[in-house]
């Protein structure tokens, strides 16, 4: 079955089911300042859930765009080095505002996995929340699962609450047993149904809800490779052009070494990210949203530099990003030449950057290896930051791969070096410009103009 097939077959199973098909709503969360990126299926019905919004329906399906790069869900690093996590996904989701509960919720997943999707139900495992009861009895005794499927795990994993107070409650989530080989991955999440059914108040007391609420959530890449067979979710029918694409450009092939397979995954990965953040209007900047967005994809274009692409080449894969998912986001028809001119703009930017530092910064790297430190010394750190540009978190990636860190305090101390000097030459200046500046051009003095990648590398965000 392909992406497109299980996204519609989702979304008409729950309309048949009396659900209101709902359109995705926008990477950048409407109604929550404290979110930069939707990144869950329930996010845009927050305030519905809260019950401070009315909706003209009681139950709803959707299949919402979301981004897990920051705060509480951040899987960023984990992209390409897992089978199953992206920055970009799509969550598909049914929702009960004080409808159905937790019998119905379970039995409706029970029903699309088993008879829609036709798992196999001796690959299928379930978890629910320890003290539970109600829901180990109803996949126990209504659905029929054996117990020893049946996993009961404590509040890390499967309590689910929207922040220290409000809606909270017990979650339950199915699992595909894919196979000793896969390791530590070997039982595959595929859907969280959370059971929203206490509030929390200040001291931390749960208060049951008069009208419980279902939200669920299940990863379409992942189940699309479960139906696919593929060995990771970066091989299914929407992905897998974007692999195409990295392997085209590159001249180097997917699978055949570790180092370049990671990096073609977050090359697509990281595509997808930006294609959909820039077309919802996210810009990439120095500050917070649009700051993420520009590390996603200077982050994109380090993997293409480790793959010896050496010009800009996103902006074309952003053509690839919109042939795969135009049909289920006609949106990005619309927006496709202007996504395309803003990641080239940047591309073209950085790529000037990167290509004067990364020979210092590889020639930083061998020096610490060869005198066996596992750092990158102060001075180092702040000459690339300083006379390059070079972001600090993508200087700290690159060498965390080498297992070096930065001296941050030796950075620190150069900082105030200069600022000190800043100080100085400014006192100076106003005393004496003419001879000062004489002095400078007599010793061969010149400067470059670093204000935007210092400022960038100052305001870190996450
Ligand atoms: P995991 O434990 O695998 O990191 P999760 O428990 O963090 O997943 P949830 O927050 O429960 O995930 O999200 C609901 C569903 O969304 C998951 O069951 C999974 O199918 C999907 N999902 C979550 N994170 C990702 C991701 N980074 N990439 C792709 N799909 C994801
Ligand atoms: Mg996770
Ligand atoms: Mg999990
Ligand atoms: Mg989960």
């Amino acid at each position: 079955m392909s992406g497109n097939e299980i996204r519609e077959l989702f979304l008409s199973f729950f309309e048949s089911k009396g659900h209101t098909r709902v359109k995705s709503a926008s990477l950048v969360p409407e109604s929550d300042p404290t979110l930069l990126f939707t990144n869950a299926g329930m996010v845009p019905f927050k305030n519905v859930f809260l019950g401070l919004e009315k909706r003209p329906y009681k139950r709803a399906v959707s299949c919402q765009k979301c981004l897990r790069v920051s705060g509480k869900h951040n899987d960023l690093e984990s992209v390409g080095y897992t089978s199953r996590h992206h920055t970009f996904f799509e969550m598909l989701g049914n929702f009960s505002f004080g409808d159905y509960f937790k019998r119905e919720a379970i039995l409706y997943a029970w029903e699309f996995v088993t008879e829609y999707l036709k798992l196999p139900k001796e690959k299928l495992y379930v978890s629910v929340f320890r003290d539970d009861e109600e829901a180990y009895r109803i996949w126990n005794e209504e659905v029929g699962l054996p117990s020893e499927r049946i996993w009961r795990l404590g509040e890390e994993d499967n309590f689910w609450q929207m922040g220290d107070t409000g809606p909270c409650g017990p979650s339950s989530e199915i699992y595909v047993d894919r196979g000793e080989e896969y390791g530590e991955e070997r039982f595959l999440e595929i859907w969280n149904l959370v059971f929203m059914q206490y509030n929390r108040d200040e001291k931390g007391n749960l208060t049951p809800l008069p009208n419980p609420n279902i939200d669920t959530g299940m990863g379409l890449e992942r189940i699309a490779s479960v139906l696919q067979g593929t060995k990771t979710n970066f091989e299914i029918d929407l992905i897998k052009p974007l692999i195409d694409f990295g392997q085209e450009i590159s001249g180097k092939t997917y699978g055949e070494n570790f180092e370049d397979t990671v990096a073609m995954r977050v090359i697509a990965d990281h595509l997808r990210a930006i294609t959909f953040a820039i077309s919802d209007g996210v810009l990439p900047s120095n500050t917070a949203r649009g700051y993420v967005i520009r590390r996603i994809l200077r982050r994109a274009l380090r993997f293409g530099y480790k793959l010896g692409i050496r010009e800009p080449f996103l902006y074309k894969g952003v053509d690839v990003v919109v042939e795969v998912m135009k049909d289920a986001y006609p949106e990005l028809l619309q927006t496709r030449a202007f996504v395309k001119g803003v990641v080239k703009a940047e591309e073209e930017r950085f790529l000037h950057t990167f290509r004067n530092s990364m020979p210092v910064v590889e020639e930083f790297i061998n020096t610490a290896l060869e005198e066996g430190r596992r750092f990158l010394k102060g001075e180092e750190v702040f000459k690339l930051y300083d006379t390059y540009g070079f972001p600090l978190d993508l200087l700290e990636e690159i060498a965390k791969e080498k297992g070096l860190s930065l001296d941050m305090e030796g950075f620190e101390r150069e900082m105030e070096i200069q600022r000190e000097r800043a100080r100085q030459n400014f006192k100076i200046q106003t005393k004496e410009v003419q001879p000062i500046y004489q002095h400078l051009k007599n010793i061969g003095r010149t400067s470059t103009f670093v204000g935007y990648e210092q400022y960038v590398a100052q305001s870190k965000v996450i």
